[in-house]
């Protein structure tokens, strides 16, 4: 066999890996996933809400499992938002944008990639938000924009706090000026829950970035985050190519923002629920586990410790 032979057949051998290679279907249908150690169980991560028992890492997880955790499973009123008419500037980029559109529907279930609920948390009644990252990346145009109002607009007509649980690469250039718009959009629509005096809380998940960042997301009352996730306007690499410095391993993190100044609290995912509730009974000075009376006491019990 000489070396031509040899080359062709080791083209083969890499042909039929490449094309045996699982596709991206056959990884969201497996019951298996990885992380850290390798594969892990599908279900034996939901046991643990998503969450890596090794690395602790926060897997991305749907609105309804979103809202299954905070409110109880299925213990919650799903809103239908309206749907603004599809493709307004008929985008064709390597795909056209319908063909985008209907494939994201189909492989989310959802007709945007935000999602509007109500539940309670602690006796609580809230409206909440939540975006689907398998649904165009959770970007955000004008359907987006659309669910985020309709959510504002059931918290100040029931005069309910409104929360935001953000996820997303940023505005949907898909949708060019109209999706940049929902920046100006949502902003207004958090001024006017503000005017009601109804609080606003964001928690901060994996990837949350671009114009999402640079509007709704950075406009909370408290502004909570999950473990590691990346919170960002323009990307590292981008900002170190502009600065030309190394920046810190953790930069962009949930965890660097805090320490920053820039996020309240970050809070495992577990965690949450209970979080929210106390402050929002603290916010709305309703009874809890932890009111803003006992902290005065507990505070007070402290410094006379440190005094005697
Ligand atoms: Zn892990």
């Amino acid at each position: 066999m000489n070396w031509i032979t040899k080359i062709i057949k080791a083209g083969e051998k890499i042909k039929t890996a490449i094309r045996d290679r699982a596709t991206k279907e056959d990884i969201a249908k497996s019951d298996w996933t990885s992380c850290c150690r390798g594969p892990i169980l599908k279900t034996d991560l939901e046991k643990n809400l998503w969450v890596c028992p090794d690395c602790n890492k926060h897997h991305r997880i749907k609105p309804k499992q979103r809202f299954d955790i905070l409110f109880g499973k299925n213990n919650y009123e799903i809103f239908k938002t309206p749907i603004p008419k599809d493709d307004p500037l008929n985008w064709t980029d390597s795909k056209p944008y319908k063909e985008r559109l209907k494939s994201a529907r189909k492989k989310t279930g959802l007709e945007c990639g935000m999602m509007v609920a109500s539940g309670t948390i602690n006796n609580i009644k809230i409206t909440a938000v939540a975006s689907d990252f398998d649904f165009l990346g959770a970007s955000m145009a004008a359907a987006e924009g659309e669910a985020f109002l309709y959510g504002i607009q059931n918290a100040i007509e029931n005069q309910k706090p409104f929360l935001c649980i953000s996820a997303g690469g940023g505005m949907r250039m898909m949708e060019s000026l109209i999706s940049l718009s929902q920046m100006t959009r949502t902003t207004l629509a958090i001024n006017e829950l503000k005017k009601n005096n109804l609080p606003y809380i964001v928690v901060l998940t994996d990837p949350t970035a671009g114009g999402i960042t640079a509007s709704y997301a950075m406009l909370g009352d408290l502004h909570l985050a999950e473990p590691g996730a990346t919170v960002a306007f323009a990307g590292k690499r981008v900002i170190e190519g502009t600065v030309k410095e190394a920046l810190p391993p953790n930069f962009q993190t949930s965890e660097y923002l805090r320490d920053k100044g820039q996020v309240d609290l970050v809070v495992e995912r577990k965690d949450i629920p209970k979080t929210l509730g106390n402050l929002l009974s603290i916010l709305l000075k309703k009874n809890s586990d932890i009111s803003s009376e006992q902290n005065e006491t507990a505070e007070l019990s402290i410094q006379t410790r440190e005094a005697s």
